[in-house]
């Protein structure tokens, strides 16, 4: 007979394979929101959270409830409300000129209804003092029935809303899609038998949407990485307090199935909250971003791993060992902490990636452990959509995944970055007046805009001259590189912002073949991205890293402010090419003085 656990693994086999096959049609441009997209929907560990928050196991449990409520729900309301944010202003240069026909239904007030409805209903499932037939009906009937297929919907939601990211076109009503899903999964468990109060569910809940709307409503689009791995960290808090919730309630007494997975949901919980944490800070710039190294530290590391993967082990065989558990938890938080120290700031994307991921596998354990069939596919798809993009950045990088976990790349590649520059030749510095001549008789140019130009928040300069440039009847491109930028397609959603039409971007394999026949390449604040060594030199770290193909242009511009290295530590061979000339400077402060010089 097919054991429910068998039913599970099958179902997390299937979501896999499913969202593989969905994730892997978004379009890079949508990489930024797939992300805050996933997260929001692995905030499904709600429907955990509201249980452990509303039965009545004990205070302890009630208490983590509580917070696992609060963390869930700050994920999925401020999460779906960046998607929303971001996908809003996604724009072909058509829908610019002509008056776009409106989304029906505006997200913030469907959740603001999904909010009221919620509290609604809890408060006359307690307070109106329902007939008893009544009463049987929702916690028998409605309960136990209802919510399986309820639940059954939702995930058909959630694979809907994520295949609408395949065009920007759809991806609005895609979210919408999931939104519903999300709410008929949280109304529906709101009546789930087990929940005695409502209390806490609705104090967590409204702090939740409080802070998770503050979020996504004013965060700075410059700050959505920091953002996401914030909201991957809560995310894995949740689902780990649910299990150390569960755990505390029933002793220790249970059985293998259940133990192996809590055990997975504490311990990838755990790690993912610090390790997120970590990432989030280092994004901020409140920890310094250069790795920090020391020696022994990947043995070190791999045997804490091999610590707490054999207290996992014992804990199956026994699971009563109290101490053993809660030691192996604070182990996991330690070394989420050592995981991601080693690690640079550039690397993050890579790492965020990697985050979401074992965060959907926390989820999905916490769905075996309570054998909630939603979580599992959930767990899956967000486990599905972190590996993949993870695998892409490493693939764009030309790295490996064992590269930038265990590599300190940013440290190793500084040093030898600094013999690599002594191959230098001449440079040609230029100012604004002189590329505003350039630009008169050019008829094409295509922009590349880098990491530099989102620290300087250069986007919206980018936009202004681009503007100016194309009222001359020149035609502007933007080349964007996979890893250009601080988290996958970044990039993208940068250039959205300033009001750039997206059929005006053009990924990398597309841009290439233009190159040739643009007459200036403007480079701003790029140069990993654009270094020829990565084609030509066999001895330098970036060889094999696909580049945008800036040198073949007929003249390139360089906005940076000084000729020093970007992320890899290695001088770039373009700054010495005849064709290139350097714009020394902040690149918002060029951009204006561009601007100023380009309209006079
Ligand atoms: P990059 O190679 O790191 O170079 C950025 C350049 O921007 C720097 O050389 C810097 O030069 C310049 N810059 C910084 N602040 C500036 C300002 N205010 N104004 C003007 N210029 C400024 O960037 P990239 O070419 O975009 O390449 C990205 C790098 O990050 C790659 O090596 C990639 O492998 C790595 N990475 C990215 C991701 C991702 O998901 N996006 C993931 C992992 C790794 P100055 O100091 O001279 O101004």
């Amino acid at each position: 007979m097919t054991t429910e656990l068998e039913i599970g693994l099958y179902i997390f086999m299937l979501a896999g394979f499913l969202g593989y096959h969905v994730i892997s049609r978004v379009p890079p441009l949508l990489h930024t929101p797939l992300m805050s997209a996933t997260n929001a929907i692995a905030g499904i560990s709600l429907v955990g959270s509201l249980i452990v928050a509303g039965a009545d196991y004990g205070p302890l449990s009630t208490v983590l409830g509580f917070i696992a409520v609060t963390c869930s729900s700050t994920n999925v309301v401020g999460g779906f409300l960046i998607t929303d944010r971001m996908l809003r202003m996604f724009k072909k240069r058509d829908d610019q000129t002509a008056q776009r026909r409106r989304f029906p239904i505006d997200p913030k007030i469907l959740l603001a209804l999904a909010v009221l409805v919620i509290s609604f209903l809890a408060l006359i499932y307690r307070y109106a003092g329902f007939s008893k037939p009544a009463v049987h009906f929702i916690h028998d009937v409605l309960s136990t029935q209802a919510l399986k297929y309820f639940y059954i919907l939702s995930a058909a939601f959630f694979i809907l809303g994520l295949k609408g990211l395949s065009s920007p076109k759809y991806a609005r009503r895609g979210m919408f899609l999931a939104e519903f899903g999300m709410l008929m999964a949280v109304v529906g468990t709101l009546f789930h038998h087990e929940i005695v109060s409502y209390q806490w569910i609705i104090i967590g809940f409204v702090i939740g949407a409080i802070v998770g709307g503050t979020m996504g409503l004013r965060i700075p689009m410059t700050a959505v990485p920091q953002r996401t791995a914030l909201s991957h960290s809560l995310g894995a808090l949740a689902a780990c307090l649910v299990g150390i919730s569960e755990y505390f309630r029933h002793h220790g007494e249970l059985s293998k199935v259940v133990m192996t997975a809590l055990g997975f949901e504490v311990v990838i919980g755990g790690l993912t909250f610090t390790g997120s944490l970590m990432a989030a800070a280092k994004l901020q710039g409140l920890l310094p971003g250069h790795p920090i190294t020391y020696k022994g530290q990947n043995v070190f590391n791999l045997s804490l791993l091999a610590v707490i993967a054999g207290s996992l082990i014992y804990l199956v065989i026994v699971p009563t060992s109290g101490t053993l558990f809660y030691l192996m938890v604070g182990l996991a938080f330690v070394f989420g902490l050592l995981l991601v120290i080693p690690i640079g700031a550039a690397d993050m994307p890579v790492v965020i990636a990697l985050l979401n991921s074992y965060g959907g596998l926390a989820d999905a354990s916490m769905g075996f452990m309570l054998m909630n069939k939603i979580q599992i596919i959930t767990g899956s798809l967000d486990g599905t959509s972190g590996f993949l993009l993870s695998l892409l950045m490493c693939r764009a990088m030309n790295r490996s995944a064992i590269n930038v976990l265990f590599g300190a790349f940013g440290k190793i590649k500084k040093e030898e970055g600094g013999l690599a520059a002594e191959a230098k030749g001449n440079v040609r510095s230029i100012v604004p007046e002189e590329v505003a001549v350039l630009f008169d008789s050019a008829r094409s140019v295509i922009i590349v805009p880098g990491y530099g130009m989102a620290v300087a928040q250069a986007q919206h300069g980018v936009s202004e001259l681009a503007k100016l440039l194309m009222k001359r009847g020149i035609d502007v491109k933007y080349a964007i590189h996979p890893v250009a930028g601080r988290m996958p397609g970044h990039m993208n959603v940068l250039l959205a912002e300033a009001n750039i039409p997206y059929d005006q971007l053009y990924p990398m394999e597309q841009i290439n073949p233009y190159f040739p026949e643009a007459d200036i390449a403007l480079v701003v604040g790029a140069n990993d991205v654009t270094n020829p060594a990565a084609r030509n030199n066999k001895n330098s770290p970036l060889y094999g890293m696909p580049i945008l193909e800036v040198d073949r242009a007929k003249s390139i511009i360089v906005l940076k402010r000084s000729l020093r290295p970007g992320f890899a530590g290695v001088d770039n061979e373009l700054y010495y090419d005849p064709k290139c000339m350097m714009l020394f400077g902040d690149a918002k402060e060029s951009l204006n003085k561009l601007f100023a010089a380009l309209k006079s």
